[in-house]
């Protein structure tokens, strides 16, 4: 049995933790999911349509909202139970912070942002994870039992398996130290509005916005495309927009159909998270920059004067 933690934000379902679902599916026909604090038991709809068909909801009068440390306890006390060969979760900061404490509380190893797991005894497995911004395939030979794992994002497709998930609900052991760590405010638009990870067009800008108050023309095009808006490492840390519209290693990976960079270079650390868009199409005023190798469209212009027109074009064409 594959167990997989799936993060949720007020009961909306992270759709990274349904490629997980898929990944565990690959490794094993019974895969069981845990779901933890109020409103998780909204997931189990979704998780039953991709193949699961027990979800452990693990709730505690102290958990409200996601508590990384208590989430650890309840999947270790499914695990206790339930004896997984493997316990997966999604590549995410909140993935990787909760496997992590699992990990350092049974003194087992983790390997994060796999695109490949394949399960080789009763405790190795091999995976095989990018590093170097995704230059490098790495493939690894992990010994440990259950595995504890994080999938990298959209490495896995989301493959449907109709059918109805069981919920079984129980009491996350939970002590004052576990709760320590929680959310204690939400702020800014990152909250709102579609996801940059599993937007299907990104629209992003970068040192060659020359400043914060041209974003708003990508926020005006997001609107108009349905996409959301993403960045390059420079506009955050100029402070121009916030880390969460990051792309890259160091950000958001992405894997839209379109995403449209308008003055960024393609330095490799900010390929490594858009490389997995469908379409490509590039912005700058520099025909030789990196990006433009990258590009399936490389256009060579400035994106001050070519934003407006492209707003209003596609304004035209989609009737808003
Ligand atoms: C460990 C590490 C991790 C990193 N992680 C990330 C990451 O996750 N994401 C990331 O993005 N970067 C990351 N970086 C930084 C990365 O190396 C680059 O410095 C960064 O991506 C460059 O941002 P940029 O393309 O916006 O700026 P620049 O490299 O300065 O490029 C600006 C581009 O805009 C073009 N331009 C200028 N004016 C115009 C105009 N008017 N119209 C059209 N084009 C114009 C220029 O020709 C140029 O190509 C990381 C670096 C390190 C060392």
């Amino acid at each position: 049995m594959i167990l997989v933690y799936v993060d949720h934000d007020r009961g909306e379902i992270d759709p990274l933790a349904l490629q997980v679902v898929s990944a565990a599916r690959g490794l094993d026909d019974d895969v069981q999911a845990v779901i933890v604090g109020p409103n998780a038991e909204k997931c189990a709809d979704e998780l039953g349509s991709v193949g699961v068909r027990t979800v452990h909801h693990g709730t505690h009068s102290s958990i409200s909202d996601y508590a990384p440390l208590a989430s650890a306890r309840a999947v270790l006390t499914v695990m206790e139970r339930t004896d997984p060969r493997a316990v997966l979760a999604a590549g995410t900061p909140r993935g990787s912070e909760v496997l992590a404490h699992i990990a350092a509380i049974r003194d087992l190893p983790l390997v994060t942002e796999c695109s490949e797991i394949t399960l080789t005894g009763p405790d190795t497995a091999e995976v095989t994870r990018a590093r170097w911004g995704g230059n490098l395939l790495e493939r690894s030979k992990v010994t440990g039992a259950p595995l504890l794992a994080t999938a990298q994002a959209h490495a896995f497709a989301v493959v449907d398996e109709p059918g109805t998930a069981q919920v079984e609900a129980f009491d996350v052991p939970v002590t004052d130290a576990d709760v320590q760590v929680g959310i204690v405010d939400r702020t800014g638009a990152a909250a709102t509005g579609v996801g940059l990870a599993e937007a299907k067009v990104v629209i992003s800008g970068g040192r060659g916005m020359d400043g914060p108050e041209a974003f708003a023309m990508l926020e005006e095009l997001a609107d108009i495309l349905g996409g959301a808006v993403g960045c390059s490492r420079v506009v955050t840390a100029a402070g121009w927009r916030p880390h969460a519209e990051q792309v890259g290693q160091t950000g958001t990976k992405v894997a839209p159909e379109l995403y449209l960079a308008f003055g960024i270079s393609g330095a490799t650390q900010h390929i490594a998270g858009c490389k997995s868009a469908k379409t490509l199409i590039a912005v700058n005023t520099d025909g030789q920059a990196p990006i433009m190798s990258h590009a399936d469209y490389a256009v060579v212009d400035n994106l001050h004067t070519l934003l407006p027109v492209l707003i209003e074009k596609a304004r035209a064409a989609k009737g808003a």
